[in-house]
């Protein structure tokens, strides 16, 4: 072992390191000659020099009094006794520093030879060693503490950090700022300051970017950060304290500064602990805000697949199995799913029109790394026909060690259908275009003329013409030779207006004139210049040959409305004329152009009018015609007859608006009816010629056969006057009844009224009796009348009703004689009755002359249709009775009964 080991072994203080070795080197270390008691005898050795002048030149006798007062503890008693000790003792040193030794004393003759290193170091060392562990644990104890505190009370327990270390550091500020992401430049993350410090730094601060020119410092030499004046750019964080900041390295370079304010450092930390603190507290906080940030990004993620209807997948080859983001499986309805699942089971989810495709991308995906992107729909079970769509997209990772294979799917069924629908908008959109009548068109302005650069597909369905055979030159050539002056004319107003509307008619391929409407717009550049003109072609032939059509046949229609022998006219439902024709005109003798304004009513009586008014109330839009015959009060004229037809024009309430009408003048065949009426009448009463005879011959022969009594009595003079009073009355009674008979027939043989009455029809069953009953009497036959015990009345004429009642009776009467000639012992009878019900009165008439032979029942109402010698029977009997029944809105029927006709008149009652 040599000397030095030895010194630094006691220098160690190594047990057992003092009895080895001889005494170090003279020169080296301090060396003092002691006596027995301990008096310093002499001082030498390289350390003398370090001691104080004032020991060195003039030291104490004693060495307990020339060592500082704590060694001096430590060398009680004599140097003697000191042997074998390990002796720690301190000198005042130069500039009242203190010089530490360590040494050991051992016999030199009568004295003792004391030997003394300088340990200083030694011990520095030492406390610095302590220091950095307590600064080491304190660094561990905060760094654990960080990492585990919850996340909510980060800040928190790192500001308590700073307060300790600004505490046992004695710094009055203290932050750590970290790079903010979002603006690259530096933020305080937390500050503390002390009580009685002014806050250099706020929680949050912006301290800009003058941080970043320490970055460059491969390692933080303080001294050199120290201060405002060394570096100018820090003056913006230090301002003009002193201090110092440290910073925290990760890979990418400085990632947090620990700065400490209104501080110069303390010798006993070194840079190197100051860097360790620095870590201690960057590099868990540094985590533990990423794991916040991977934390929020998480969540961020995991909303947003919610929200979205997507999630991540990851391809796992090894298993051949699908791992899916819960948000995906939810929204794929598999929430009880397991979150792995086989491939070929998840392809089942798939709609099978995608399944192959997407599965064979799934492949290249896995074996060539080909980035998948496809749009796939899912298979649904329910009848739901909307599809939904995923967009799959997915790519290989390459890690160091290891290959993923990743993917989202995204839920795109609304842009997807939106998609579709809007394809198959534009798909219809363009079919309608290239199929539609409208043509697209583009013309290029080229110096004064436009040149057609553009058609749209619809062109050549349309004319058959394609965009060559329809350029410039060749476009006037098609527009028909009497509208090209137009088609010029457009193309100037065009140019001059921006925009034109115009018609003409262009040849097709096949030489067909098509009527085009050309609807165009001009469209100029930034300066005003003409650029083109956009424009559309619509093929209007049908509506324009249609318009034609309709405006001839509207002129057909009037030159047939004007011309028409009828009535033509519209008036308001109020009957206020509105139009009428020249004949309405005509037989109003008023002027056509007159007629606006008049009211039919004008020419109607009281009666017709309101009959008239009626009629038109009851016109619906289900039943707009009614036809009527009216009778009009004509100037000059005897009445007029008019069959009248009405339509009623209503809008969409089912208001009458209007009533369009067309008439014809009646007046002729209604007279003739009237005559033929009359003639049957005169027929019938020449028929009842002899009956009637009868009757006025019965009075007569009763008159006849009192005068010859009167006048015997007279001639043999017992004529008194009681015997001639009751004979006159006899007399006056008979041409009383003959004057009925004769008043009656003068009454019948009169013309109907014009206007239907009221009346009672027993009055015409009394006098059709009052006429026939004594001839029917005097010919055998048995009349049976019913007595009505009610009175009803109906609407028409009297007159004509005994007219339609003596045919019947006066027909009975001939079948029945005619009848009785065969069947001698026939009792012929005539029965007539009446009864009625609430809305019909019908009377009876009845014989029983066998009734008529089926085969001509149909036809006895036929006019001129009789079975009586030529002659005899007009055949008009029936035919009247059946047109005066109708007349009054009533029915004449016939059946055969048990014993012969029977005949019915069917009146519809107007009252009681
Ligand atoms: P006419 O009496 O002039 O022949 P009508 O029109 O009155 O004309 O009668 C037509 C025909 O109807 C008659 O010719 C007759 O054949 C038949 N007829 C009418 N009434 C009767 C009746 N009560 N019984 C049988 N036949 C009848």
């Amino acid at each position: 072992m040599s000397p030095t080991d030895n010194l630094f072994g006691r220098l160690l203080g190594r047990p057992g390191a003092l009895d080895l070795g001889p005494p170090a080197a003279p020169g080296m270390g301090l060396h003092l000659q002691l006596d027995q008691r301990g008096h310093v005898l002499s001082i030498s050795g390289s350390l003398r020099m370090q001691l104080a002048p004032r020991v060195r030149n003039e030291p104490p006798p004693l060495l307990r009094e020339l060592v500082c007062r704590d060694s001096a503890l430590c060398i009680e008693g004599h140097p003697a006794d000191w042997q074998q000790q390990s002796l720690d003792l301190d000198f005042l040193g130069l500039a009242d520093q203190v010089l530490h030794t360590r040494g050991w004393v051992e016999p030199n003759g009568d004295n003792w030879a004391l030997h003394l290193l300088d340990i200083s170091d030694l011990l520095g060392g030492k406390r610095r060693a302590q220091d950095r562990e307590q600064n080491h644990q304190l660094a561990c104890q905060m760094s654990e503490q960080l990492r585990v505190c919850s996340l909510s009370r980060l800040p928190e327990v790192f500001n308590e950090h700073l307060r300790s270390l600004a505490q046992r550091w004695h710094i009055p500020c203290v932050a750590l700022a970290l790079l903010d992401e979002e603006d690259q430049g530096w933020r305080v993350y937390s500050g503390y300051a002390a009580h009685d410090a002014p806050a250099l730094w706020q929680t949050g601060q912006h301290l800009g970017t003058c941080l970043d020119s320490a970055n460059g410092n491969a390692t933080l030499r303080m001294d050199t950060l120290r201060g405002r004046s060394d570096n100018p750019r820090l003056h913006s964080v230090f301002g003009n304290t002193e201090g110092f900041l440290v910073p925290y390295r990760d890979g990418q370079g400085v990632a947090a500064w620990l700065l400490c304010g209104f501080y110069s450092g303390q010798p006993h930390t070194g840079e190197r602990d100051w860097l360790n603190l620095a870590a201690a507290l960057a590099a868990p906080l540094l985590s533990r805000l990423r794991e916040q940030r991977h934390h929020q990004q998480l969540e961020r993620v995991e909303a947003l697949q919610g929200l979205l209807g997507t999630g991540w997948w990851e391809l796992l080859p090894a298993t051949r199995e699908i791992q899916l983001a819960p948000q995906l499986l939810h929204s794929l309805s598999l929430e009880d799913g397991p979150t792995r699942q086989a491939l070929a089971q998840w392809l089942q989810l798939i709609h099978p029109a995608d399944r192959q495709a997407l599965n064979s991308r799934l492949h290249d995906l896995q074996a060539l790394g080909k980035p998948l992107l496809t749009s796939v729909r899912l298979q649904r079970s329910d009848a739901d026909h909307t599809p939904i769509w995923y967009r799959v997209q997915g790519q290989m990772l390459d890690g160091d060690d290891s290959r993923r294979w990743i993917g989202f799917m995204l839920d795109i069924s609304d842009i997807k259908n939106q998609q579709l629908e809007t394809a198959a908008a534009h798909a219809r959109l363009d079919n309608l275009i290239a199929s539609s009548p409208a043509v697209i068109y583009v013309q290029r302005y080229l110096s004064g003329a436009l040149h057609p650069t553009f058609f749209s597909d619809s062109l050549m369905p349309l004319l058959g013409w394609t965009l060559a055979e329809c350029n410039h030159d060749s476009l006037a050539s098609l527009i028909h030779p009497d509208d090209r002056d137009l088609y010029f004319e457009r193309s100037r107003q065009l140019l001059r207006e921006g925009t034109v509307r115009s018609r003409y008619r262009v040849r097709d391929k096949q030489g067909h004139y098509h009527w085009l409407l050309d609807e165009a717009k001009l469209l100029r550049d930034d300066l005003g210049l003409p650029v083109e003109a956009v424009g559309l072609w619509l093929d209007v032939t049908d509506a324009t040959l249609a318009a034609e059509q309709i405006k001839q046949s509207e002129e057909r229609y009037r030159i047939l409305v004007e011309d028409s022998p009828a009535m033509i006219c519209r008036y308001r439902p109020d009957l206020t004329l509105t139009f009428g024709n020249t004949p309405l005109a005509n037989h109003l003798e008023r002027s056509p152009a007159d007629l606006q304004g008049l009211n039919l009513g004008h020419w109607l009586s009281d009666e017709q009018r309101q009959a008239f008014v009626q009629r038109i109330n009851q016109l619906t839009p289900e039943f707009p015609v009614s036809t009527a015959e009216i009778s009009l009060e004509l100037p000059g004229r005897e009445h007029a007859w008019w069959v009248w037809s009405d339509r009623g024009v209503f809008d969409e309430h089912g208001t009458l608006l209007e009533v369009q009408a067309v008439g014809r003048d009646n007046s002729e065949v209604r007279r003739s009816q009237q005559q033929l009426t009359q003639s049957a009448k005169m027929a019938t009463l020449g028929e009842m010629a002899t009956g009637l005879a009868h009757e006025i011959n019965q009075p007569l022969n009763v008159m006849r056969m009192a005068i010859v009594n009167v006048l015997k009595r007279l001639s043999n003079g017992t004529a008194d006057a009681a015997y001639l009073t009751e004979k006159l009355q006899r007399i006056d009674a008979q041409v009383q009844r003959a004057a009925r008979v004769v008043d009656h027939m003068r009454v019948f043989g009169r013309r109907s009224e014009i206007e239907q009455q009221l009346f009672d029809p027993s009055q015409a069953v009394h006098g059709t009796l009052s006429l026939l009953s004594d001839s029917l009497k005097a010919k055998g036959v048995e009349l049976r009348i019913v007595p009505t015990d009610f009175t009803v009345q109906v609407k028409g004429y009297v007159d004509q009703l005994e007219q339609v009642l003596i045919n019947l009776m006066v027909n009975a009467r001939d079948a029945l004689l005619s009848h009785r000639e065969k069947h001698p012992q026939l009792q012929p009878w005539i029965a007539l009755h009446c009864e009625h019900d609430r809305c019909h009165v019908r009377i009876w008439v009845e014989d029983n002359a066998g009734g008529i032979d089926p085969r001509l029942l149909e036809r006895i109402f036929e006019p001129f249709f009789t079975t009586k010698p030529i002659g005899v029977g007009t055949g008009l009997g029936l035919s009247v009775s059946y047109g005066i029944v109708e007349n009054m809105g009533g029915r004449l029927s016939v059946a055969n009964a048990e014993e012969g006709a029977r005949f019915c008149v069917e009146l519809p009652v107007m009252g009681g």
